[in-house]
């Protein structure tokens, strides 16, 4: 065994224990899955690895939840092809009542299997848009939490106002509607500040 291989096998066996561990300590819960890979794998390649292999985790166990029962819940679906363990099923399909289009004569478990894994897949999927559009408001938010943090030192004015115009919620304190923040997103502005003029006064005294 040469050492670089020695090396990629090494690595492997690591990324499969910090896999192994996030999706242990998530439970049942996708996006929790995605956040600790994200965390134990932080700053080194193989990140999109370790979340691919929770992904395959919660396909398996979704698979395993379907069972017998119609993957679908009821609706009909029909593929040109389902690609399982290399194997590519065509023109496969289950009807609303749960009989199962077959035209090519496949075997029945393999039907079936490719079925469920289909249906797994496509709830995995719908959890993972979840994950992305929470992701992406994230992002938004922080970008707008900057934005405004710069726009307070320079005197600007967000209020009044009846909603935050951070996170749109409903503004009831004086205090808050008077400022256009409320105190869960004026904490961060605070943060922000005391950051930007820890940065001004290290300069100044430089
Ligand atoms: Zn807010």
């Amino acid at each position: 065994m040469s050492a670089s291989e020695a090396d990629r096998l090494a690595d492997n066996a690591t990324i499969e224990a910090v896999a192994e561990r996030c999706i242990r300590e998530a439970g049942d819960d996708l996006a929790c899955a995605y956040l600790l890979a994200d965390k134990f794998i932080e700053g080194r390649k193989n990140q999109i690895w370790v979340r691919r292999k929770a992904r395959d985790k919660f396909i398996a166990a979704t698979m395993e939840r379907i069972g017998d029962a119609h993957p679908f819940k009821g609706k009909s679906k029909f593929y040109r092809y389902i690609s399982v363990d290399g194997e590519s099923l065509l023109n496969i399909g289950i009807y609303a009542d749960g009989r199962r289009s077959n035209p090519h004569n496949y075997p029945e478990d393999k039907v079936r299997n490719a079925l469920r894994r289909a249906g797994a897949e496509a709830e995995v999927r719908k959890k993972e848009g979840a994950i992305r559009a929470v992701e992406t408001r994230a992002r938004r938010r922080e970008k707008l939490i900057h934005e405004i943090a710069e726009g307070i030192l320079a005197q600007r004015k967000y209020g009044p106002r009846s909603f935050c115009c951070i996170c749109k919620k409903i503004l009831s304190d004086p205090q808050s509607i008077e400022r256009g923040i409320g105190p869960e997103c004026w904490d961060h502005i605070l943060v922000l500040i005391e950051h930007q003029k820890d940065r001004e006064a290290r300069v100044a005294s430089a």
